[in-house]
Formats: C-alpha cells, structure tokens, sequence
C-alpha cells in the first residue's frame, strides 16, 4: 500500500508520491538456450549436459537439451529445432564437421553458437570455442608411456597406436600431442610401433589407427585383429588408447587373447568410473582428467556474457585464451583452453574423489 502513495486510511500524502506501479504482469519469458550434445556412448557427454543445464538453469536460462548419438544428420536436425524454438543461443558439442551447415542456418536466424569441447570446422559462422588444451591431452598420455616404460634409458618397447574418430578435429590433436612425447624415440628405435605407424595425423597411415565415431566396438576388432597379425609376434609394451572407452574395449581385447598375464601399459582420458576403478586395480595405467564441471560452468558463463551482448566473454574459470590454434579452415576462432590433469594410480583419489567428481565408493564399484 505503501508504494502506492496512499496512507492506511487511504488519505493522500503530502510526499510526492511515487510513479505509479507497473500492473502486475507476468514475468518474462525465460530465454531459451539450446545444448547439442553429440553422443552418450561416451559417458562424459551426459555429465557436460547435466552441468551445463544446471548452470544456465541458475542463470534463470530456460535449457532445451538434445543428445545426437554420434549422428551428424540428427544433430543438424535438433540444431534446426532449437533455432525454430527460439533459442538465443546454442552450444554445439559437434558430431562432425558436417555440423558447419546447421550452424551457418542458425547464424542466419541470429542465434549465437558457441563450439563446445570439439571444433566445428568449415565455417565461420560462430566466435567463440571452449575446450581443454588437447594438444597437451595427447602430451599427457605420451608422458605417460614414456614414463612407465623408461624410454631415456629402454630399448625395443613395443607399442600399438589407436587414434579416435577421424571425424572429430579433437582426435587429431590428442594424436600429435601423444607423438610429439614419443616421436624421438621412434626415431631413435627406443621404440617400436607394431601395426601401421604414422608419426603424425598427417601422414597416409593415420587413417589406419583411428576409430570412426568413438566406436569401442572397432577398438577391439581392430585390437583383435593386431594381436592374430601385425603384433603376433612381439610382446606389447604399451598401447597409446585416446580415451577411457576405447582403453577399456582394447583391454578386453587383450584379456580374451590371453597372452598377457601382465597387462601393457595403455593410457585413456575422460577419467570415466570404470576406467578409474580400472586404473586403482592396475589394469589401465592413466587417464587424463578433464574436469567438465569447469568447462561447463565457463561455457554457461559464455553464453550469459554473449546473450546479454558483452563485446567479449567473461569468464571466472580458469581458461588460457588461444588466438593462433584452432582453425575451422575459415578463420581462426577465439578458444579458452583449460587445462587437463594426468591421473594414475598415485592421485586418482586426490584428482577425482577429493575434488567431489566421484565417490570413493562409487571407484570401488565402477559404477
Ligand atoms: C572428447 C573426449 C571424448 C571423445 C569421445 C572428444 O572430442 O574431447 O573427451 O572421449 O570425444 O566422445
């Protein structure tokens, strides 16, 4: 009653009253934000959904969340449905490149798209990309093999190299990371590669090691298919997995061959539960750890910063901003790396338990 300028006895003030109170209307409709995610096989996409619906929910943001399946053409398809929904913006965790054509349509009904954890290349058609730095996943992993087998002072390690989806610009830097630790000692013959042995993403034989979509299936058949040929007759030293998924798929290749009563050493990434009750257990020997409720909680700031139309994203998290990196082939994009953390045995719990992602409980069960 007050703010309406009248007394209780409903007599007027002498004050100047106050303008005069809006009628009440109906909040305003919270403004919608869309996820593309691409693909739940790999288990950490559902925590990245989770996180950052929860975040931009905080945010007062409404969230539309759709999962793709690792199928470019139904992603294109939930990209356009966002768009006619109204989204403002959208965060595409891409399938392929072929994502390129959804977004240049989403741009053109003015709907700001931010590349999430992969690249989207071939356009350029967004500005902003929030990722790990995956050059230095890929360091990690390599570090990691040269490490555990003592390449400075080894000779003649063994190893098998796996790559993931050539379709995912990620796998390429993961890849080169790895090999910029190994290289040398290819070179110098510390260590041999059994199967096909491409130093680099670029070169003709890496299409041989990768594994389209992610696929733990392909993993082990090809695993499978390196243990009866190419790696017969060597004893297998280490293996270079990309991720947790395909690491588990390809150990179970080698507990099924049942040569190995003491298991290579192979490395993953993502710190997936059951890769990590794997690593306490001595069967996988690293992951590397990337922290998704960062990322996410960068990204949903990123997109609040672009929404309310700030001239740059502000972010609180802890991200290296990159201007040289990542090149959709149409322009360089503006990336905020963060960075990834190497686990094993000796700091899965102070990495993954201590710092809330996992239950000590939930490691020992795997699940
Ligand atoms: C991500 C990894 C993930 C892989 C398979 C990559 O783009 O960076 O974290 O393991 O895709 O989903």
């Amino acid at each position: 009653a007050a703010a309406m300028g009248l007394t209780a006895c409903g007599k007027k003030e002498e004050a100047p009253a106050p303008a005069p109170a809006a009628p009440a209307a109906a909040p305003a409709p919270a403004v919608l934000v869309g996820l593309a995610i691409p693909e739940t096989h790999v288990e950490r996409w559902v925590g990245d959904a989770e996180y950052m619906k929860k975040d931009l929910e905080a945010m007062g943001y409404k969230v539309d969340v759709a999962f793709a399946d690792a199928d470019q053409s139904k992603q294109n398809k939930q990209i356009e449905d966002m768009v006619t929904k109204g989204a403002k913006a959208i965060v595409v965790g891409s399938v392929t490149e072929a994502a390129a054509q959804a977004v240049e349509s989403a741009k053109k009904a003015g709907v700001q798209v931010i590349s999430y954890d992969r690249l989207i290349t071939g356009t350029d058609a967004y500005d902003y990309y929030l990722t790990f730095d995956n050059f230095k996943v890929g360091q990690l992993q390599g570090q990691a093999i040269k490490d555990a087998l003592a390449l400075d002072t080894a000779k003649g390690k063994n190893i098998t190299l796996f790559a993931g989806s050539p379709t995912d610009n990620n796998a390429r830097f993961f890849f080169d990371g790895a090999m910029d630790v190994l290289k040398p000692f290819v070179t110098s013959g510390a260590l041999k590669i059994c199967g096909p042995a491409p130093t680099n993403s670029a070169d003709a034989t890496w299409s041989k090691i990768t594994t389209e979509g992610w696929a733990a299936d392909k993993a082990k058949a090809r695993m499978e298919t390196l243990l009866s040929g190419a790696c017969k007759s060597v004893k297998l030293d280490a293996v270079l997995a990309p991720n947790d998924t395909l690491a588990r798929s390809i150990i179970g290749a080698l507990e099924q061959d049942g040569k190995y009563k003491t298991l290579p050493v192979i490395t993953g990434q993502d710190g997936e539960l059951l890769s990590a009750k794997w690593i306490m257990e001595g069967k996988q020997t690293m992951t590397v750890f990337k922290d998704t409720r960062v990322l996410a909680k960068g990204t949903a700031e990123a997109v609040d910063s672009i929404i309310k139309g700030a001239a740059e994203p502000t972010l609180t998290v802890k991200a290296r901003v990159d201007t040289t990196t990542y090149n959709t082939g149409k322009k360089v994009v503006k990336s905020f790396l963060l960075e990834p953390v190497a686990v094993n045995k000796d700091n899965l719990t102070k990495e993954l338990v201590d710092s809330g992602f996992y239950t000590a409980d939930a490691v020992a069960k795997g699940t």
